[in-house]
């Protein structure tokens, strides 16, 4: 999937930009920022993997789940969606 510029999560823009995160991390939102930081070293293969989780932590907080859900069970959640996203669908075409 090629990187969008940016999402619509239910009327809000969440820009999307390719950074150094350094090491530990592949992807980044940034709730307050609502902007998504995609690591520049991710590799292509992973590539479609860390742009919907990222996508799927703004869903996340634009719902104001946050407050429900503890981190660790927002990463496994956000993983989970994903990995069954990726089984099911072809998700190429951005908007
Ligand atoms: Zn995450």
């Amino acid at each position: 999937m090629k990187i969008p510029k940016r999402f619509n999560v239910f009327g809000k823009k969440i820009t999307v930009k390719v950074g150094n995160l350094g090491a530990n991390y592949d992807g980044m939102f940034y709730t307050l920022k609502d902007l998504i930081v995609i690591d520049k070293s991710v590799a292509k293969e992973r590539l479609d993997h860390v742009i919907i989780h990222e996508f799927l932590h703004s869903v996340i907080a634009r719902c104001s789940l946050e407050a429900v859900v503890s981190y660790p069970a927002e990463e496994v959640l956000v993983d989970m969606i994903t990995k069954a996203l990726l089984e099911n669908f072809k998700i190429d075409n951005i908007k």
